[in-house]
C-alpha cells in the first residue's frame, strides 16, 4: 500500500473530532509481515480527554428518547453493510482471517447493532405492589454513565459492535480502546459511526498504549463501567483495580471448551461442526473447541472423519481465494502452538495431520501453522489444560458419562461446552451438569445478538447479547413514592 493509504486511519476520535498525534503505532499484516497502516500512539492524555468528552456528553445522550439513539445505531449498521467488502479487506489485512470470515464478522457486527437499536427501546421499568396504603414501588432502569470498552484482536470488528451497541442503546456514552494488533478496523468503524452525526463525545476512540489508557480509565471516577474482552490474566488485573472505585464490570475472558461426542451421535454432523468451530479464525476464538472427547466406541470413526476434513483445509493469506485457515496473529502464537504439540508428543500423543509451522514459499513471511489433529491425548498434556488458541485439535477417548463430565468440568474456565448425542435425557443431564456459561447440543455455533454470550468461573462475569447484555449497562433504581 502507498503511504497515503497507510495514513488513512492515523487518527483517533475524541469529542466528535479526529485526533492525530506525532507518534504512531504500526500495524502489520500477519500473512505477509507488510505494514498495513498506523494509528496514533495515545496515552494518558488522550484517555483523559476522551473521558472528559464522554462525561460531558452523557446527560444529553442519556435523556434522548431511545428511538433517537436507535436511529444513529441503525444508520451506523447500514454504513457497515454498505462498505462491507472494503472493511472486510482491511480486517483481513490486519488480522489475517479469510475474507469470507471477515465479511461474516461485519454482517454479524451490523446485526448486533441493529438488534440493540431495537432492544434499547425496551428498557422497561416495573411497578411493584407496595405493602403500605398510598405507596407505590417503582423500578427505573438508567444508564450507568461513561463506559470504558476494551476489545481484543481476534474479532476486532464484532467486538467493537458487541460493546458499543448495548452501551449506546442503554444511554451510556463510551470510550473504547482496541487491541494494538488490530486498531485499523476500529478506526474505520468509528469513521462510519461519526458519519451518522452522532452527538460529539457520545463515542470516543483512543488507540495506543494499553497500560496507560486502561490505567487512566480505571482510576477516573467518572468511568462507571468497564467492559473487557481478552485474556484471563489481564481481566484479573482489571478486576482488582476496578475494586478501588467499585466499578461495574463485564469480563469475557479465556475458555477451555470441551466437545463431547457420545456413541449415539450423528458422527458426520459432529465432525463437520467440530471442524468448522475448531478452525474458524485459525482456532483463535474464545469459545473455540479446545479438547475433543470421543467415546471409545466411536473414537476411531469420529477421528477418521475429522482428519479427512482437516487434511482438506486450505491454509494461506486470507485474501487468497478458497483459503479457509489464515495465519496466526503473531510469532508468539506460532511458537506456542509448536510448544503445545511438542509437549503432547513427548507425553505420547500421535500427530495424525499437521503439527508443524508452515515456512515454504508464500508462507515464509507470515505466521502460519498447519491444521493439526492429535490422537492418544491424555489429561496430563498441556494441550488439554491450557487454552490452545490455535489450529490444534486434540482427541481424548473416554469410557463413561461420569468420567467425561468430571474431566470437562476440571478446568478453572467455564465459557462454552458442546455435546453431541441423540439421547434427550443425556442432552438435559449434560446441559445442566456442565459448568459452563453456554452449552450447545448437536451444534457448535453460539454467537447471535439475541442470546446471552458469556462465561462462569474464570471465564468471566456478565453477558454480551440479549436483554442481559443491555442490563450490563444499566443501573436499577428503586423509587418508593408515597402519594401526598
Ligand atoms: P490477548 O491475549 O487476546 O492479546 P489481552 O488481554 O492481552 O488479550 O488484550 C486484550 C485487550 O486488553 C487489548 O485491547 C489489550 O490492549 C488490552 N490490555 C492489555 N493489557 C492491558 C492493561 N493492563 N490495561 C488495560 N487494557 C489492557
Amino acid at each position: 500500500m502507498t503511504n497515503g493509504l497507510q495514513d488513512q486511519w492515523n487518527h483517533c476520535w475524541i469529542n466528535g473530532e479526529k485526533h492525530c498525534l506525532p507518534t504512531a503505532l504500526d500495524v502489520t499484516n500477519p500473512a505477509t509481515g507488510e505494514m498495513v497502516g498506523r494509528v496514533p500512539l495515545g496515552g494518558e492524555r488522550e484517555a483523559r480527554l476522551a473521558v472528559d468528552a464522554a462525561a460531558q456528553a452523557f446527560p444529553q445522550w442519556a435523556q434522548l428518547p431511545a428511538q433517537t439513539r436507535a436511529g444513529y445505531l441503525m444508520e451506523w449498521a447500514e454504513r457497515i453493510v454498505r462498505d462491507r467488502d472494503v472493511l472486510a479487506e482491511l480486517l483481513t489485512a490486519e488480522q489475517g482471517k479469510p475474507l469470507d470470515e471477515a465479511r461474516d464478522e461485519l454482517e454479524g457486527a451490523a446485526a448486533f447493532i441493529r438488534w440493540y437499536a431495537e432492544e434499547g427501546k425496551r428498557a422497561y421499568g416495573e411497578v411493584i405492589p407496595a405493602s403500605r396504603h398510598q405507596q407505590r414501588i417503582m423500578v427505573l432502569r438508567q444508564p450507568v454513565g461513561v463506559a470504558a470498552l476494551i476489545t481484543p484482536w481476534n474479532y476486532p470488528a464484532a467486538m467493537v459492535a458487541r460493546k458499543m451497541a448495548p452501551a449506546l442503546a442503554a444511554g451510556c456514552t463510551a470510550v473504547l480502546k482496541p487491541a494494538r494488533q488490530t486498531p485499523l478496523i476500529a478506526v474505520a468503524l468509528f469513521d462510519r459511526l461519526m458519519e451518522t452525526g452522532l452527538p460529539a463525545g457520545a463515542a470516543n476512540l483512543v488507540t495506543g498504549a494499553a497500560d496507560a489508557i486502561g490505567g487512566t480509565w480505571l482510576s477516573d471516577s467518572r468511568v462507571r463501567k468497564i467492559s473487557f474482552t481478552g485474556s484471563t490474566e489481564v481481566g484479573k488485573q482489571l478486576m482488582r483495580r476496578a475494586a478501588d472505585q467499585v466499578k461495574r464490570l463485564s469480563l469475557e475472558l479465556g475458555g477451555n471448551a470441551p466437545v463431547i461426542v457420545f456413541p449415539d451421535a450423528d458422527l458426520e454432523r459432529a465432525a463437520e461442526a467440530i471442524v468448522a468451530n475448531k478452525f474458524e479464525n485459525a482456532g483463535q476464538m474464545c469459545n473455540g473447541i479446545n479438547v475433543i472427547y470421543a467415546h471409545q466406541e466411536i473414537a476411531d470413526a469420529l477421528t477418521e472423519r475429522i482428519v479427512a476434513r482437516v487434511r482438506h483445509l486450505r491454509v494461506g493469506a486470507g485474501t487468497e481465494p478458497c483459503v479457509q485457515v489464515g495465519p496466526l496473529i503473531d510469532e508468539n502464537a506460532v511458537h506456542r502452538a509448536e510448544q503445545l504439540v511438542a509437549d503432547a508428543r513427548e507425553k505420547g500423543a500421535r500427530v495424525l495431520t499437521g503439527g508443524y509451522r508452515l515456512t515454504a514459499g508464500a508462507y515464509a513471511r507470515g505466521h502460519f501453522f498447519a491444521p493439526t489433529v492429535l490422537d492418544g491425548v491424555t489429561r496430563a498434556m498441556a494441550v488439554t489444560r491450557e487454552e490452545i488458541f490455535g489450529p490444534i485439535a486434540p482427541i481424548v477417548r473416554f469410557a463413561s458419562e461420569e468420567e467425561v463430565l468430571r474431566w470437562a468440568n476440571e478446568t478453572p474456565y467455564g465459557l462454552a461446552a458442546y455435546v453431541f448425542t441423540r439421547d434427550l435425557g443425556r442432552s438435559w443431564r449434560m446441559s445442566e451438569a456442565l459448568e459452563f456459561g453456554m452449552v450447545a447440543v448437536n451444534g457448535t455455533s453460539l454467537s447471535v445478538p439475541q442470546a446471552p454470550f458469556g462465561g462462569i468461573k474464570e471465564s468471566g462475569v456478565g453477558r454480551e447479547g440479549g436483554h442481559h447484555g443491555l442490563a450490563e449497562f444499566m443501573d436499577v433504581k428503586y423509587v418508593a413514592l408515597t402519594l401526598p
